[in-house]
């Protein structure tokens, strides 16, 4: 058995044949598997979705009931049998619910990671390392100028100027699934126990995380406050907002952004951003290599960002490896898009 016979690739998405079923397909199919609910790798009008239930609930939050002709949900650690392949889900480390997929037949595993990322975050569940045959990467920090680091030292840097500048108003750009609640709980993990205050298209997916008991403190919708009250204080708004006239609403507003991105000036410079916050969901370089270098696989699929510089690394390393033309990807995170699903 060959690793096409267990996942193939397509335009759309990856497919088993065994199973009859996509992953994370970019357009509507029978039987979908859902790495995660960023809107470019879960899309809406499926005829039956298999994910966690956190991907689920959010997918139902963002696309309403009928997203799915009938939907299924796995735990981490659970299999299913789909015609012979045998199915896990395992933590990504990305965003609330996000999973690996493993998919295994005659002795052979192969992996989908979706988007993943190996360092620790407040919101979700820690990536956990499956050793496989074949992995199949995200590449979208895929260079070795995209190092990271401490995302508490950038939470630092942000209650420093907020500390500094108290008659301003701090307006951090997050994407609306994940980072925007991570930065919340990173803030109160660092003591910041001020109400923070949302943007509208925050509300809905943030109230979502704190019923599942997350510990996001005291939240406010901008909607209804007066300007006044803004100075010295925190909002959390989608990155295309900071360039809007939304933004008169408040006092000298501070433009800051959280994203792996902000590693680059001119991506900082061209958003217009003042404060430039690195702070991803994604693996950087060396989590990445890191990762690909553990999980034991010969051979390498990569897609979703920069696939040549990854494939270049594991070919060096002796592996067989390379890009998945898989159109897209990357519309809603750090993918690349500011577009906000
Ligand atoms: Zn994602
Ligand atoms: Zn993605």
């Amino acid at each position: 058995m060959r690793p096409e016979d267990i996942l193939a690739p397509t335009p759309g998405g990856v497919f088993c044949p065994l199973g009859s079923f996509h992953i994370d397909p970019t357009r509507p199919v029978a039987r979908a598997l859902i790495t995660h609910a960023h809107s470019d790798h879960a899309r809406a009008g499926h005829g039956a979705v298999l994910a966690t239930q956190e991907t689920l609930d959010l997918m139902r939050l963002r696309y309403g009931e009928g997203f799915a002709g009938a939907t299924q949900a796995i735990r981490y650690g659970e299999s299913v049998n789909l015609g012979g392949a045998e199915i896990t889900f395992h933590p990504a480390g990305h965003v609330l619910g996000s999973a690996q997929i493993a998919v295994a037949a005659n002795g052979l595993r192969v992996v989908a990671s979706g988007d993943y990322k190996d360092i620790s975050d407040p919101t979700c569940a820690p990536f956990e390392l499956v050793r496989c045959d074949v992995f199949i990467t995200e590449a979208t920090f895929a260079l070795p100028v995209f190092r990271h680091g401490d995302p508490n030292e950038q939470i630092a840097k942000l209650l420093h100027s907020v500390a500094l500048f108290r008659e301003r108003a701090h307006l951090v750009g997050a994407y609306s699934l994940g980072k925007a609640q991570r930065l919340i709980a990173l803030l109160r993990q660092a003591g910041h126990g001020a109400p923070i205050y949302l943007h509208g298209a925050m509300e809905k997916i943030t109230s979502y995380y704190a019923g599942r008991g997350m510990a996001l403190g005291e939240l406010r919708a901008v909607r209804g406050a007066g300007k006044a009250e803004f100075a010295g204080t925190i909002t959390i708004c989608p990155p295309a907002a900071l360039n809007d006239v939304w933004t008169r609403r408040f006092p000298e507003p501070v433009a800051a952004f959280a994203s792996g991105w902000m590693r680059v000036r001119a991506r900082a410079r061209q958003h217009g951003v003042e404060l430039p916050l690195v702070i991803s969901d994604h693996a950087d370089w060396d989590g990445l290599t890191a990762t690909i270098a553990a999980t034991g696989a010969g051979e390498i699929w990569v897609t979703h960002g920069q696939e040549d510089a990854l494939v270049h690394w594991c070919v060096g390393r002796g592996l067989n490896a390379r890009p998945l033309d898989i159109v897209g990807y990357g519309d809603e995170d750090d993918g690349g898009g500011e577009a906000e699903g």
